[in-house]
């Protein structure tokens, strides 16, 4: 082995037969090093399972592009991007924004960093951030720096003696050096996982884990997947962009991205997933809110491949009907088939798949090592080692979860056949939706009809989605006719309307032991062991499904976290009961 940073971290001895091997380098440059640890991956036959390679870098960094990763290289905006290669089992994650900042914001277990420090930087910071996400006898591989090593030193690692020009070291510390321990795998004794629900949550989770090597029991009451919210006939997938860059905003986008390389790698496996190509339309709410979002915009150097402003005239043309304001564009937004993607994320996930359709789950229970679902006659129906619940409001119920934080929303959707809207180009969004779904076809909707379980379709909802409708695109001019068909489903909200995704707090435990955790942080939390929950996408499901996935089975595996830490802390599912225990609800 000739490179010299491989070589420092013994590489690639030390990855030999290992389920992962986690690199983290804090400065991408023009990948070279990436490159070599690719390259060196792929001519060991002893290499281990999957080789994560994390790599901060500034928006700059993304203007290089690496002819080899020319084709799956990320959009110019900031963020965590997670880009996959060899069907998967090489994983390189940029993270790209401050690079002080992003280094503290990952959330993983490393086995080996390369450190890039400038001379005029002091490395303490740096490497107390390192100790943080340091794996046993991580090491480190560092260009020389005169003040690094006692920094090395003072955070947990034991330095070589200096081998110039890379300074090396070994993470070993002699104190506690952190407050938390960084991420490990789900300790079970095999790759079993019931997930309950196939909807977008319950397949993408069972994709997801598949393509690690998992058996996945999916469990649903229905007698096929996406036959309930998942099965409405389009849905709009787009990101969001507000007057600041929110947690919110961040993560919409991380979602989108992250879904557009999932359905791509699903379509390029010969997958038809009825996806637009045209872009999305979003009208503002007032003339106001669209020069605030078009400031936001130019004020975020956002890229025109991921959202431009439109005036009213640009909009009309776009969408090739008339348009009530202007707004903004999304180049790869649009529609696509929520029952298309869950039935391609099973089909991909293939003979790791079991199927058990047409039956309801009432209880879970652990036994200390494995989960058994069963039924409403008591009859055992499967057990893992593992459960996902992506079962949408029903996850509560199953989990018995604190403060029942997830309420139904009923939506009524219109389909319009035929439609006096034949020339709208591309799907449009502001005060409700209009998707073009065939040449004289058009969905519109939906009602939001909070608490209401009434599974019936009501000519009232059409005439509000129809009124909706007429405020976007003036020229619908729609009357309620005998041409009206619809559909009614159910969404799963939070009241801050953000998912839960990721594992459910032990909430007996953390029940049991309040005083101490009133000023509790979310790593204090006891977890229930083997118990992920992914529910609650409210209105974008498909937005969340395929990260919430990825996010969920990275979280089961152990692997680096492909969002930072503070945005999955938006999405836990224990963020609620977090809350009651520093309110001393439980005293
Ligand atoms: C009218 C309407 C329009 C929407 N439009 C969009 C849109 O344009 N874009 C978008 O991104 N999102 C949209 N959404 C939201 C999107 O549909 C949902 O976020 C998404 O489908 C949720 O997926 P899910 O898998 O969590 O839930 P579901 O698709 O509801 O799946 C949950 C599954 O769990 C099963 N289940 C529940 N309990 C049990 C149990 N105890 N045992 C066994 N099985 C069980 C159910 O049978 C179901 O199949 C819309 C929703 C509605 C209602």
């Amino acid at each position: 082995m000739t490179d010299p940073l491989l070589n420092a971290h013994d590489l690639p001895a030390r990855w030999a037969r290992r389920r992962r091997f986690v690199i983290v380098d804090t400065l991408f440059g023009d990948g070279r090093a990436f490159l070599a640890a690719w390259a060196a991956w792929r001519a060991d036959p002893e290499r281990c399972e999957r080789l994560h390679f994390v790599s901060i870098g500034t928006l700059d960094t993304l203007d290089r592009v690496p002819v080899e990763l020319a084709s799956i290289w990320p959009m110019r905006v900031t963020g965590m991007h997670r880009l996959e290669l060899e069907a998967g089992r090489v994983v390189l994650t940029l993270a790209i924004g401050d690079p002080g900042e992003m280094l503290q914001k990952l959330w993983l277990r490393a086995d080996a960093f390369n450190l890039r420090v400038h001379a005029s930087d002091d490395p303490r910071p740096l490497c107390k951030a390192l100790a943080r996400i340091a794996g046993d006898n991580a090491t480190v591989a560092a260009d020389a720096h005169p003040l690094l090593q006692r920094a090395l030193e003072a955070a947990g690692f034991a330095c070589d003696e200096p081998a110039p020009p890379l300074i090396k070291a070994r993470f070993a510390p002699r104190w506690r050096v952190r407050r938390h321990e960084p991420p490990l795998a789900a300790a079970t004794p095999e790759r079993h996982a019931i997930v309950i629900g196939a909807g977008l949550a319950g397949c993408a989770v069972t994709s997801r884990l598949a393509a690690r090597g998992w058996r996945v029991t999916l469990i649903d009451r229905n007698d096929g997947v996406a036959r309930d919210a998942s099965g409405n006939p389009a849905g709009v997938f787009h990101p969001i962009v507000w007057r600041d860059d929110s947690p919110a905003a961040r993560l919409t986008r991380a979602g989108f991205l992250y879904a557009l390389r999932h359905w791509t790698a699903l379509e390029d496996a010969g997958h038809e997933l009825l996806r637009t190509r045209d872009g999305l339309l979003q009208i503002a709410d007032s003339p106001e809110d669209a020069l605030a979002i078009a400031d936001a915009i130019a004020r975020f150097g956002l890229p025109a491949s991921y959202a431009v402003a439109a005036t009213r005239a640009d909009a009309s043309r776009i969408a090739g009907v008339d348009v009530a304001r202007g707004g903004w564009f999304f180049a790869r937004g649009g529609a696509i088939s929520p029952a298309a993607v869950c039935a391609a994320q099973c089909a991909v996930a293939g003979n790791a798949l079991t199927r058990i359709f047409s039956t309801q789950i009432d209880r879970i229970q652990h036994d200390g090592h494995d989960w058994h679902a069963f039924d409403a006659t008591g009859t055992l129906i499967a057990h893992a080692p593992v459960v996902v619940l992506a079962n949408a409001h029903d996850a509560m119920r199953l989990a018995h979860l604190h403060g029942q934080p997830t309420r139904g929303v009923r939506g009524q959707l219109t389909v319009l056949d035929p439609s006096p809207l034949g020339a709208l180009r591309v799907p449009v969004i502001g005060d409700g939706y209009a998707v073009p779904l065939a040449p004289q076809r058009t969905l519109t909707g939906a009602t939001y009809d909070i608490d209401s379980t009434d599974r019936k379709v009501r000519s009232a909802g059409h005439r509000e989605n129809l009124e909706r409708l007429a405020r976007m695109l003036p020229s619908s001019n729609v009357e309620l006719n005998q041409h009206v068909d619809g559909r009614v489903a159910f969404r799963c909200v939070t009241s801050d309307r953000m998912p839960m995704i990721g594992q459910l707090a032990d909430e007996t435990a953390a029940r049991a032991d309040a005083g101490r955790l009133s000023g509790a942080w979310p790593l204090d939390l006891p977890r229930a062991a083997g118990l992920y929950g992914a529910f609650a996408f409210g209105s974008r499901g498909l937005v969340w499904s395929a990260l919430g996935a990825e996010l969920v089975a990275s979280e089961i595996e152990g692997e680096p976290w492909p969002i930072e830490r503070e945005l999955a802390e938006a999405l836990d599912p224990a963020r609620f009961l977090l809350r009651a225990l520093r309110h001393g609800e439980f005293k």
